[in-house]
């Protein structure tokens, strides 16, 4: 195990670390080396942009302690990190408001409670316009299609309940196959001339049959065949967080497998609605929807 601060991408951006202020005595100042921009400002903030992930460490040395955040009504598991450091990933959705919001943290330990606040300026991103034209019946859709749609929502919503209190994920995060990023996260889509829902997710084009990886170690907790994203896999990592692989031509995983990182889930296709084969690859982390490739910035160490 390293005890030493993780080196910080170039790609810094994506990530950011949250440097704690000092509000009990239980909790000394801790300086993470971090982005310019992720640093504190003169108002004591930090920022980080639509659809991003936030990295919270929060000095606090009793192991036994339970640590729960709250950002935007959203709730936030914190987990053991190290000797001395509870640890924590809150994502911003690709939808909040921007401006400064608060993210409370309450620590309980055998000393008492203790909560601890801090501002996030969260900025807005410029998301991109696409333009696409799909057959008819796939975007208007009748009743029967929409019931479907639906009940399909609701499941999938309903598999992100369960909040485990650990992470299962073992180092940096992967890519779940190589290709070409066709449909970019965030992205506010046109579908035949109507304003649609915006892109929750990356598409990246790959020859039918490629196989998909999981991005790290992880649950399967469910597979799936839904009208719009095909047949799918839901991969449970831990702490709220799930990654998501749609639009696929073969499924390999049952759902309660254990699958390591870089196991093949299932094959590229173009099941559900998809005008031609590539995967679908999202991201939810604690009802919110985050861009996968702030994930794949984290700067892991191998443990
Ligand atoms: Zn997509």
């Amino acid at each position: 195990m390293t005890t030493s601060p993780p080196p910080i991408p170039s790609v810094s951006w994506k990530i950011l670390f949250v440097v704690c202020l000092l509000l009990a005595s239980i909790f000394p100042i801790q300086i993470v080396p971090s982005a310019e921009r992720s640093r504190p400002g003169a108002n004591g903030h930090v920022s980080g942009k639509q659809g991003e992930v936030l990295w919270i460490n929060v000095p606090i040395s009793q192991p036994k302690a339970k640590v729960n955040g709250l950002f935007l009504k959203r709730k936030i598991p914190f987990f053991p990190h190290g000797d001395t450091n509870f640890a924590g990933i809150v994502g911003i959705d690709m939808e909040d408001p921007p401006g400064i919001q608060e993210l409370s943290i309450t620590v309980h330990s055998d000393t008492g409670t203790d909560h601890l606040s801090y501002s996030v300026l969260i900025i807005r991103e410029d998301y991109t316009v696409q333009h696409l034209t799909l057959p008819k019946n796939t975007v208007d859709l009748d009743a029967k299609t929409l019931k479907r749609v639906l009940k399909e929502k609701k499941e999938l919503t309903e598999t992100f309940h369960h909040i485990g209190a650990r992470p299962l994920w073992d180092g940096p995060f992967l890519e779940p196959v190589n290709g070409k990023v066709t449909g970019v996260f965030g992205s506010r889509r046109v579908i035949n001339g109507q304003s649609r829902n915006p892109h929750s997710g990356e598409d990246i084009a790959a020859p039918k049959g490629t196989p998909v990886q999981a991005i790290n170690k992880g649950v399967v907790v469910k597979t799936v065949d839904h009208f719009f994203s095909g047949k799918g896999v839901v991969l449970d990592h831990g702490v709220g967080l799930f990654s998501m692989y749609f639009h696929l031509s073969e499924i390999d995983v049952t759902s309660g497998q254990t699958i390591q990182k870089g196991e093949a889930l299932g094959k590229v296709g173009s099941s559900g609605r998809a005008t031609g084969p590539h995967l679908h690859w999202g991201i939810h982390l604690n009802g919110s929807r985050i861009n996968p490739y702030s994930l794949t910035s984290l700067p892991l160490s191998n443990e």
